[in-house]
């Protein structure tokens, strides 16, 4: 394994209920290590810049919408193999398939409204640490 940074986003839902820290919590009771973050209002530009890969999906408008409604708190997590382990700290994109224990299964209010986002890979966990952080932002 190596040493892998991913983007984690906690999203509108969960910061409106004030659960920031128990989701930061998971991330690194796993292992994983916050070495940047930012609490930001995205803006809708903002918002369909990041998600421009799912511009075609018939829920993109709402996700935009709903990833506008409130701030997020953005963060870049380092450890071993973080790419993967973040995903799986995480859960299933719905949490009615979300194993037991994982953020979306505790937190998530439905499909659309998940609490995370966490990079899919690690070409894309580039591209939007890129987009989120300048490089001096990261400081371990
Ligand atoms: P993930 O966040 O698990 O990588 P996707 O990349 O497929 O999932 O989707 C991005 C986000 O879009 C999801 O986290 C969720 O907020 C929203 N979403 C995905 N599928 C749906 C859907 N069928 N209906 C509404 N919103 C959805
Ligand atoms: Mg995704």
């Amino acid at each position: 394994m190596t040493i892998e940074r991913t983007l984690s986003i906690i999203k509108p839902d969960a910061t409106a209920r004030n659960i920031t820290g128990k989701i930061i919590s998971k991330f690194e009771d796993a292992g994983l290590r916050v070495v940047a973050q930012k609490r930001v209002h995205w803006s809708q530009a903002q918002a369909e810049k990041f998600y421009e890969v799912h511009k075609e999906r018939p829920f993109y408008g709402d996700l935009v919408a709903f990833m506008t409604e409130a701030p997020i708190s953005i963060q870049v997590l380092e450890g071993e193999g973080a790419i993967a382990k973040n995903r799986e700290v995480m859960g299933a994109t719905n949490p009615e398939d979300a194993a037991p224990g994982t953020v979306r299964a505790e937190f998530a209010e439905n499909i659309e409204r998940n609490s995370v986002h966490g990079s899919d890979s690690a070409e894309n966990a580039a591209i939007e640490i890129a987009l989120c952080f300048d490089e001096a932002e990261i400081v371990g």
